[in-house]
């Protein structure tokens, strides 16, 4: 079994000012919930997002007019000094995707919408090859206005959307949703166009990762070595939401999958941008802030740690890319806390020690002086941005 942690390979998708997958960052993006029409609201909403953290931003355009629309929204946001990446979202109509694709900086399109709306159980191998060469015939025009203006793609599957084609050979499963995407990256490699991101999407979080393993195995098997956005659909809002989405997008992260997430809440989506932040630090994929670990204490603790938690989090969150455990006792927490550049652990009643990497530095601190105690050390060490 190979254990090494490594982040599966991919080639660099250019969006705008923002590149997705190789060694760049994994991107964190969003979409606004405002009405495309309402230029002013939509444009609040995309700032607002840019100020969160957010890289890349969708919008919808369910029609023409909304994607004609985009035009002004792109041009407020120059003008406001922004140059946060935006991506068309494309449900039922190519000719939106076309028109947006000449916009923004990437297009997503679904490839359940570039069917024929046929209900039929049964495909023979010539009726499914037809159907292929009219979706190729119906995308080539998308894609060479991608091209020509340097416009991404996602091809975006949902499991809700798989056409009654794909459903009738591989029934309605993480393979259809695969093989939904390959026919799609197929095409667009037969038009010379490489600029693809590809995500699985379910609000099923088994569903969702066995699909998206099961397609970057089969791109990785034509090396076809395209980024991959990850995501879980519809996942509710709330601790609900959070969880599920940390669980399906942290578990394909840790297996070194991903090039760009969405957290999809039923709330602002302002809101999203740091649950992504910290599912990716979570993760070990990115660092936006101090690391804080601490034990859940027990019977040998002998001073408040959830004081001391709370105080830690509040006065040395902003120091990105610093460890510091939080432990409740000398038996054990300097043992366990091995890794972290700091430590402050429980020693006598309402006392506590510092640790710096892993060495004593300062033994029997009052509790109420220890996080200035530990601040001084930080600052000492050249760490206090
Ligand atoms: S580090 Fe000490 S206080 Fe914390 S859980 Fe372990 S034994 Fe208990």
């Amino acid at each position: 079994m190979d254990i090494t942690l490594k982040r599966r390979t991919t080639k660099v998708v250019n969006v705008g000012s923002v590149s997705i997958g190789g060694d760049n960052p994994i991107r964190i993006q969003s979409m606004t919930n405002t009405d495309t029409l309402d230029t002013k609201a939509t444009v609040k909403q995309v700032i607002e997002l840019a100020n969160a953290g957010c890289e890349l931003v969708r919008i919808t355009a369910s029609d023409t007019k909304s994607a004609e629309k985009l035009y002004d929204i792109r041009n407020e946001i120059v003008k406001l000094g922004y140059d946060i990446p935006l991506i068309a979202d494309i449900h039922f109509n190519p000719k939106a995707a076309e028109i947006a694709a000449k916009i923004v900086d990437k297009v997503r399109i679904n490839p359940g919408n570039y069917i024929d709306r046929n209900t039929q159980n049964d495909y023979s191998e010539q009726q499914y090859q037809d159907e292929l060469s009219r979706i190729s015939e119906r995308l080539q025009p998308l894609i060479e206005i991608c091209k020509r203006h340097k416009t991404a793609m996602r091809v975006g599957t949902n499991q809700g959307s798989l056409s009654q084609r794909l459903i009738s050979r591989y029934g309605n499963t993480p393979l259809a949703m695969a093989n939904s995407a390959l026919e799609f990256v197929k095409i667009c490699k037969s038009f010379e166009y490489e600029q693809l991101v590809l995500s699985m999407k379910s609000s099923n979080v088994r569903t969702m990762t066995i699909a998206t393993r099961l397609l970057v195995d089969m791109l990785d098997a034509e090396s076809l070595n395209y980024p991959v956005h990850i995501g879980v659909t519809e996942a509710g809002e709330g601790e609900d939401g959070r969880i599920k989405s940390a669980v399906g997008i942290g578990s394909l992260l840790t297996l070194g999958i991903g090039d760009t997430i969405r957290v999809s809440l039923t709330e602002d989506p302002v809101a999203e941008i740091p649950v992504a932040q910290a599912i990716l630090q979570s993760s070990g994929c990115r660092v936006f802030k101090a690391e804080i670990i601490s034990c859940p204490s027990c019977g040998r603790t002998k001073y408040d740690i959830e004081a001391a938690v709370r105080q830690v989090k509040t006065r040395c969150s902003h120091l990105t890319g610093v460890k510091i455990a939080v432990m409740g006792c000398i038996v054990n927490g300097p043992g366990e806390m091995l890794d972290a550049d700091y430590g402050y652990i429980g020693s006598l009643d309402g006392k506590v020690h510092l640790y710096r990497k892993g060495k004593l530095a300062f033994s029997n601190v009052e509790e109420h002086k220890a996080i200035d105690v530990l601040l001084e050390m930080i600052a000492q060490d050249g760490k206090s941005k």
